[in-house]
């Protein structure tokens, strides 16, 4: 009788987990809280619009296509690459910059204001690409099972890399171009790891390298959500259960092994193997009672930013935007340091704005647009009170409309706005955090909370929270690593 496993969450970290192990002949069920799969790489449907929940796109395709050959099955979606990958406004500057993958072009972007851009980007990728391809194997897609075998690893990484550790993101762009729209531009990943580029380790600087030579960044054809749709599809054929509006709640376990998970209703869950796609800080503290994720300390970790979203549908078309559209202002520095802790206001707001519509014609009727605005914000520990949320928004969109000429509330049709209240109850999202625990170096590799629990032998983490990290490819390898640890566990791997 092949062992069953029960995943908690339908995460992507949750569904590409069941995917490798069901292909390796576990059964497997799995236990949701929201009403459908995806976890934050969902779906919002409304008055005939859809958006993208949260994610947008994603770089390293490549995790998928060994994903699904991992899991015996064909890729079930259409990746569709973005170029330009993105335009930014800067206020009162009446131009937009494109960044463009080809350097020719986009030198050309810069040329007034970046003297010999295209031989600074090329050192600047030169260095980034070295940096992601000494690590990939090396730190990321790797489980450690111990301080020292962790620390033998790094002390494998070139040593030109050490620097790098030290100083910050934005230092290094300071040290290798002139221009305050570049350096701006450049750092924008740091917000991907989900803090400032002010916190974040300069050897983050190979985000630039997976965005601009690596593999760029995608979107997939028919919305992001067709990833979901797809892997809930393979699942079902594979008699694979998705238990929704089932949220554990608590844990019945002796000395070392977790005997089963209670959801809310009361029902005991059990199985041989448990492996939870739910935070995997959060989920020790709040489920487990361990004390080194109680509240107070989680409260003492470094999170990522916490989001406001926005979801409009407007009556009618938008021309000359891209997918992905940055709307910035001058004040980057002081803005970047106070408004995740709530010392700055956020009446002139940095933000993203998405038209999924624009790739994608289903999200929207005939005619109109869907538009995803998203705002870094505090999280729940610095602003608890978001009853201001809908005013908020309204101070967005009034300075988007201002930016772009349209008026924005006026051809508003449907509108949503999800404040780190929401995204803490729709998916226990730590006090709101949008990505999980921020990727400071003593949150990463072996200090990250890790996919293997320290007291039950057989409970197991996959997703942001955990190794490697958060955004869409790295919880792919979540699952890549989690499996590697159940085999090994079960035998069948030497
Ligand atoms: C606004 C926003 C924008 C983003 N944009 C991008 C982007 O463009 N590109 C990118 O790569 N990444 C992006 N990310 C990050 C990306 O969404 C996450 O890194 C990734 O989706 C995390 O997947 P996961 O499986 O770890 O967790 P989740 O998606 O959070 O899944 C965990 C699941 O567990 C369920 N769960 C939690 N607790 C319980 C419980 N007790 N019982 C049962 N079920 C439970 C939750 O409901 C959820 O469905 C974005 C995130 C946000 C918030």
């Amino acid at each position: 009788m092949n062992k069953k496993v029960l995943v908690v969450g339908s995460g992507l970290g949750g569904l590409s987990t069941a995917l490798r192990l069901s292909a390796r002949g576990y059964q497997v069920e799995i236990v949701e809280k929201y009403h459908r799969a995806g976890g934050r790489l969902n779906l919002l449907e409304k008055d005939g619009f859809r958006w993208d929940l949260a994610p947008t796109f994603f770089s390293m395709s490549y995790e998928f296509d060994e994903l699904m050959r991992d899991s015996q099955m064909k890729m079930p979606f259409e990746f569709v690459e973005l170029d330009p990958l993105y335009s930014v406004h800067f206020d009162g500057d009446n131009r937009s910059y494109l960044i463009h993958k080809n350097l020719e072009k986009l030198a050309r972007e810069f040329a007034a204001l970046e003297p010999d851009f295209e031989a600074k980007m090329n050192r600047f990728l030169k260095s980034a690409g070295k940096i992601f391809h000494d690590t990939e194997g090396l730190i990321v897609k790797k489980n450690f099972d111990s301080l020292v075998g962790y620390l033998l690893s790094m002390a494998q990484v070139p040593w030109q890399h050490a620097p790098k550790m030290l100083t910050s993101m934005w230092s290094e762009l300071d040290k290798s171009f002139s221009s305050f729209e570049v350096k701006v531009i450049f750092s924008l990943v740091g917000f991907f790891l989900g803090s400032t580029p002010f916190d974040t380790p300069a050897v983050f600087k190979l985000l630039t390298y997976t965005e601009l030579q690596h593999d760029g960044y995608h979107n997939v054809k028919g919305g992001m959500y067709k990833i979901v749709e797809g892997i809930v599809d393979e699942l079902k054929r594979r008699n694979i259960e998705i238990h929704y509006n089932t949220e554990i709640v608590a844990a019945d376990y002796a000395a070392s092994k977790l005997h089963s998970l209670i959801d809310k209703g009361g029902r005991k869950w059990q199985a041989d193997h448990y492996v939870v796609n739910a935070d995997a800080a959060w989920f020790r503290g709040a489920i487990l009672n361990r004390a080194a994720f109680s509240e107070k300390k989680l409260d003492k970790m470094h999170w990522t930013m916490a989001p406001l979203t926005i979801y409009l549908g407007i009556n009618r078309k938008l021309d000359g935007y891209y997918h992905h559209n940055y709307y910035l202002r001058r004040n980057f520095k002081e803005y970047a340091g106070k408004i995740f802790k709530n010392s700055i206001g956020l009446d002139k707001p940095y933000y993203y704005l998405n038209i999924p519509s624009m790739h994608n014609p289903g999200y929207a009727p005939e005619g109109h647009e869907s538009l995803f605005i998203l705002c870094p914000v505090p999280d729940l520990r610095y602003k608890p009170d978001w009853s201001d949320a809908e005013q908020i928004a309204d101070g967005i969109v009034s300075d988007l409309s201002e930016r772009t000429g349209i008026d924005l509330a006026e051809a508003t049709v449907s509108r949503t706005v999800l404040s780190p209240v929401q995204w803490q109850s729709m998916f226990n999202l730590y006090k709101g955090s949008g990505l999980g625990l921020a990727h400071d170096l003593n949150q990463v590799g072996y200090f990250r909370p890790k996919n293997k629990d320290e007291v039950f032998r057989n409970l197991y983490y996959t997703g942001a929270s955990t190794t490697p990290g958060t955004g869409l490819p790295m919880v792919v390898i979540s699952s890549k690593l989690v499996t590697e640890r159940i085999l090994k566990d079960d035998g069948a791997l030497s």
